[in-house]
């Protein structure tokens, strides 16, 4: 059995989850759950990061040690992805034992390899990012690019990685792996920074104690970025389980945001080619999810949270409309306006009104009992041709694609009908057969669409008279024309997606 396993970055305990996280998480989700449907072993990770300086100045100010701060905070994100039913296998928090263990195994190794080493660091250092920049980088030569605050001089005894001896091994290994970074562009960009010479970069710090220790230095710890990034070996027993690390590694899915590119494609890898390791499979890097054109703030201003627009779309309405409104890599934007109308459009008129439609039509026409579908309905190519394309894209993380290319089985059995005006002929064989067809391509939605809309595929599934899940089901057999038997009763049950009224 295949082995896949995916991971979204350990969210940083200081912030509030916003929607720019779950869309994040909710893409790993669905991609995980599309491979469950595929039948591989599928490991799902998420989790928090809880080192560094600012979680420990955030708990001093509430008064509480920072284990404790960050006990209430990491609990946030894990209610968020509850509250949105994500799928995760391991929820990961930096301040275990298992991960000091997994770093000061990973990092051992890399010291004893002869990659790491003592000297003095002095530069700009932005505490929010806990980075350190040149000049270049910043906004008029004083203002971080990320925070745009100013950054502070900061001198101290560091501990660094030879990072500069990676710039060719990293160039060599990425040549070998074109598929490695997708998409493409962000490829580029990985590369580009690669190309311009990598200096060495400094991985301790001894101004603070809130990390995990550098076992052979215990004055310092490691700078809360590279303690972080080995999460994702902690998870699969680096450093306890051998065996069980060398099932999942390298097969690894990284889902991440464009702001992090730097560590995840470019320290990372040379992290793991210095521990003796392979890079990860492949980094998936999405774009900023914006708000009315610019990037949500830490101050919050703009910030928006997934449980508000929960209560109005509910959880499947919400998945669904960042996995198929945002395409995977460029920035996306989000509105209120724009998510309106692509519920009532995508979810309330296409899928919606079909099951609803075709109920109602059995309900009249068939005494509820729905028959099997035609071996020879013009929908079957169709369907064929909808489930190829969605799988490509699943396989290529890119959801929106995905969506589409099911939607657009909705939109021919809905024209369909239309064509065929099953409401007006009289009760007998051909409408029991245009509606078999008409079921048959809502089961096979149920399943394509299951990793965007557990629950409401879950119902589909069930008012069409079936037993079990779609997430149950397995691809691509589950996808074949024929599946839907026949003789069961159809419950047409209440709106799946009452619409809902765009604002003036
Ligand atoms: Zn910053």
């Amino acid at each position: 059995m295949p082995r896949f396993y995916i991971t979204t970055p350990i969210y940083y305990v200081n912030d509030v989850p916003h929607i720019g996280h779950a869309y994040t998480t909710v893409t790993a989700d669905a991609v995980a759950r599309w491979h469950r449907l595929l039948g591989d072993d599928t490991f799902f990770l998420t989790g928090t990061d809880e080192h560094g300086l600012k979680v420990q100045r955030a708990a001093e100010a509430n008064g509480l040690a920072p284990l404790e701060h960050a006990d209430r905070t990491s609990a946030r994100f894990r209610e968020v992805w509850d509250l949105l039913d994500i799928s995760y296998d391991d929820y990961i928090r930096t301040t275990e034992p298992r991960h000091a263990t997994s770093v000061q195994a990973f990092l051992q190794t890399v010291y004893d390899n002869g990659w790491i080493y003592k000297d003095t660091y002095a530069g700009l250092y932005c505490v929010s990012c806990e980075a350190y920049y040149t000049e270049d980088d910043l906004i008029d030569g004083e203002l971080c690019p990320i925070h745009k605050r100013p950054v502070e001089w900061l001198e101290e005894e560091n501990w660094f990685f030879k990072l500069s001896a990676f710039t060719q091994p990293l160039l060599d290994w990425y040549e070998a792996h074109p598929d490695a970074v997708q998409p493409v562009g962000k490829r580029n960009e990985a590369l580009g920074i690669i190309r311009q010479g990598l200096a060495d970069i400094s991985i301790s710090r001894s101004s603070i104690d809130w990390g995990v220790p550098v076992p052979w230095d215990p004055g310092h710890v490691f700078y809360v970025w590279y303690d972080a990034l080995i999460n994702y070996a902690t998870a699969v027993g680096y450093g306890s389980d051998p065996e069980r690390f060398a099932e999942w590694w390298p097969s690894v899915h990284h889902v991440i945001g464009k702001d992090i590119l730097r560590f995840h494609c470019v320290y990372w890898p040379a992290m793991l080619l210095a521990a003796g390791l392979e890079p990860p499979q492949q980094i998936n890097v999405h774009g900023f999810l914006l708000v009315g054109g610019e990037k949500m703030s830490k101050t919050g201003l703009n910030q928006i949270f997934p449980a508000d627009l929960v209560a109005e779309f509910g959880v499947d309405g919400y998945r669904y409309h960042f996995l198929r409104d945002t395409p995977f890599g460029p920035d996306g934007d989000f509105s209120y306006e724009g998510m309106v109308a692509r519920y009532n459009t995508d979810l309330a008129n296409n899928l919606g009104n079909l099951l609803a439609r075709v109920a109602t039509v059995v309900g009249k026409k068939c005494d509820g009992i729905g028959s099997a579908p035609r071996p020879d309905s013009p929908l079957a190519a169709i369907a064929a041709e909808c489930y190829t394309d969605a799988a490509a894209a699943w396989q290529a993380v890119q959801p929106s694609v995905a969506l589409d290319a099911t939607w657009r089985l909705l939109r021919e059995t809905n024209a369909y009908l239309e064509a065929n005006e099953p409401w007006k002929l009289d009760p007998g064989p051909e409408v029991d057969a245009v509606m078999g067809d008409a079921l048959e391509t809502l089961r096979i939605v149920a399943v394509l669409a299951t990793p965007a809309l557990p629950n409401v595929c879950a119902e589909i599934w069930r008012r069409i008279g079936l037993e079990g899940t779609p997430s149950e089901q397995r691809l691509p057999a589950a996808a074949a024309w024929g599946g839907y038997p026949g003789g069961l009763a159809v419950d047409k049950g209440a709106s799946l997606f009452p619409r809902i009224a765009p604002t003036s």
